[in-house]
């Protein structure tokens, strides 16, 4: 089976921090090698070290090649300009080197980088739609997201609905309206950004974007602190997205580690008014939680073992899965 990640930088990152190896073998990572580490290597270049890397049955990207001279180079940045698209796998430039290690060695290095490599990175795409709306996610520490809502478009490989917007001054930088036509960018990130807007095609009528003022989730009055870039909703104990974010805090493994209560199962108790607030963790009964849908009598029983088990944490890490929700 083959996956196309949304980040798959992270994916491959993630995987690797794992500790169950069986799990990591499972998915099945692969990578390229690009150079050869080692102290009076037998090679005299790169490109024989990469053939050597190569012939020891390593993977070493097919695409690389050696150039005789400038022209050369430029010839090759531009055929992966559009041929890039075609690999499996996404690239967001190409890295250019000196071929001789004895010239690698009198060029040396500067103080981050080696004065014999240097990347050439290609433009982000970019594609043009409709704003259609403006939404704002609230975080689990209350902080307000803006996301912009865009007729879907085709950019990268990908189809385009959302875009993330940070905060209020960059609509205002941006001078966003809905309705206007927009320019998409997407680089490395997941969430492709809004680079600019289109004035020619404005359409007539409209204003500029007026910035929430209320909590979509709990309504309450947003407040903005001096000399930070988000809004929140202050609403703390009684805001859902905050509450779920806190207990989920609290219940994670490097907190109070309890087995069993994950985001989707806060969500599905929350949901139900099982748990309101973190002490509501330790009145539940299995009775209680064998009803809800998808919950299965061993995982009932696993999650109230977990939260018995819990009990036993030291008392810094109460401290710890607390700290989420104290100011101090
Ligand atoms: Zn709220």
């Amino acid at each position: 089976m083959s996956l196309r990640l949304a980040n798959p930088r992270n994916a491959a990152a993630g995987t690797l921090k794992m500790q169950d190896s069986a799990i990591v073998a499972k998915r099945k990572l692969e990578a390229f090698l690009y150079f050869l580490y080692g102290e009076d290597l037998p090679f005299k270049t790169h490109w024989e070290s990469l053939q050597a890397v190569k012939s020891w049955g390593f993977r070493v990207n097919d695409a690389a090649r050696q150039c005789k001279d400038l022209e050369e180079v430029k010839d090759f940045i531009n055929k992966w300009e559009h041929e890039r698209h075609n690999l499996n796998f996404e690239i967001d430039g190409i890295v250019i080197k000196v071929n001789s290690y004895q010239h690698q060695r009198n060029l040396g290095f500067t103080a981050k980088s080696p004065r014999w490599a240097i990347a050439y990175k290609y433009k982000a795409e970019t594609a043009s739609t409709t704003l259609l709306d403006i939404e704002y996610q609230v975080g689990r520490t209350g902080a307000i997201t803006p996301v912009a809502k865009l007729q879907p478009v085709a950019l990268a490989g990908t189809t385009v609905r959302n875009a993330s917007l940070h905060n209020a001054d960059q609509i205002e930088k941006i001078g966003l309206r809905i309705g206007d036509t927009v320019f998409v960018e997407k680089g490395g990130e997941i969430i492709p950004k809004i680079v600019g807007v289109d004035l020619a095609r404005r359409p007539e009528n409209t204003a500029p974007v007026q910035y929430a003022t209320h909590c979509p989730e709990c309504g309450t009055d947003l407040v903005r602190n001096e000399g930070e870039a988000k809004h929140f909703c202050p609403n703390e104990d009684g805001c859902p997205p905050q509450i779920k974010g806190k207990i989920e805090h609290f219940a994670a493994r490097k907190a109070m580690d309890i087995e069993g209560l994950g985001s989707e199962t806060v969500e599905l108790l929350y949901n139900n008014g099982l748990i309101k607030s973190i002490a509501d963790i330790y009145d539940l009964t299995k009775e209680q939680v064998v009803q809800l849908d998808r919950m299965a009598d061993k995982s009932a029983q696993n999650l109230i073992d977990g939260i018995a088990s819990s009990k036993q944490i030291p008392f810094e890490r109460v401290m710890f899965a607390l700290g989420h929700t104290l100011c101090w």
